[in-house]
């Protein structure tokens, strides 16, 4: 089958958005794109995700022309396409209507760095303006909106979220709807105290050697301590 693991995918990670209170009912969709081949799986239109195969998963290419499948792509593959055109580091896009997320999202508000993890996406999470689901319009403000960042809020919509590979998207969405979380919970008794953009800069430069990153999988053996300027490192020799 053509894209076999994507589709895979697909279906593992929409399954995957409904388990984790992402989204509800056939909202949002998610997407891959093999870039040799130009080829992108995206979620078909309005299927329950639990119903959801990978033979029914569409294959497009960059133009939006289908390539297989039986099922009408998501009525969302303009804007799948379009960041895949404007953004050449991603390899995924995740869309979901998650609650608290969506909440900023039809307040008109942006995520400011409220909690260090809005870092997921960079500095902050920017809010395109509204246009109607599906739309051309939708697509280009999508695509104009996002610039660097890995996250985005859709006006009275919902969230998009990308990254290299679809557990990474995945992962921003789910972390940056935590941080909304957060954020409206800390306005709803307060005013929240934001992460000084100077240390947003050192959470950034942390998050691209966080984890497993970087490494060559052999853990053992390093020194670990704190360098100079205070931050964990490990000595490799
Ligand atoms: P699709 O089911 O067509 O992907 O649409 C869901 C959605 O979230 C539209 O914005
Ligand atoms: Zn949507």
């Amino acid at each position: 089958m053509l894209l076999q693991n994507e589709r895979e995918e697909i279906v593992r990670f929409g399954r995957k958005m409904v388990s984790a209170r992402l989204t509800s009912g056939t909202g949002g969709n998610l997407s891959v794109i093999d870039r040799d081949a130009g080829l992108v799986a995206i979620s078909p239109s309005g299927m329950e995700y639990d119903e959801t195969e990978p033979a029914d998963v569409p294959v497009l290419d960059l133009d939006g022309v289908a390539v297989t499948g039986e099922r009408k792509p998501s009525s969302e593959f303009g804007f799948h396409l379009a960041l895949y055109h404007a953004r050449p580091d991603i390899g995924a896009v995740v869309h979901t209507h998650s609650v608290y997320a969506t909440t900023m999202a039809c307040l008109g508000w942006e995520i400011p760095a409220v909690h260090y993890l809005v870092a997921f996406s960079g500095h902050k999470v920017p809010l395109a303006p509204y246009a109607t689901f599906g739309s051309r319009e939708l697509a280009d403000s999508v695509a104009g909106s996002i610039g660097e960042h890995n996250a985005l809020l859709l006006a009275n919509h919902g969230l998009v979220a990308v990254g290299p590979n679809l557990a990474t998207a995945f992962a921003v969405a789910e972390e940056i709807e935590l941080v909304a979380q957060i954020y409206y919970q800390a306005k709803c008794i307060g005013e929240p105290v934001m992460v000084p953009q100077d240390e947003m800069e050192r959470v950034i430069g942390k998050f691209a050697v966080y984890g497993q990153r970087g490494t060559t999988g052999s853990g053992a053996g390093g020194v670990n301590k704190f360098d100079a300027a205070g931050q964990n490192r490990e000595e490799v020799h």
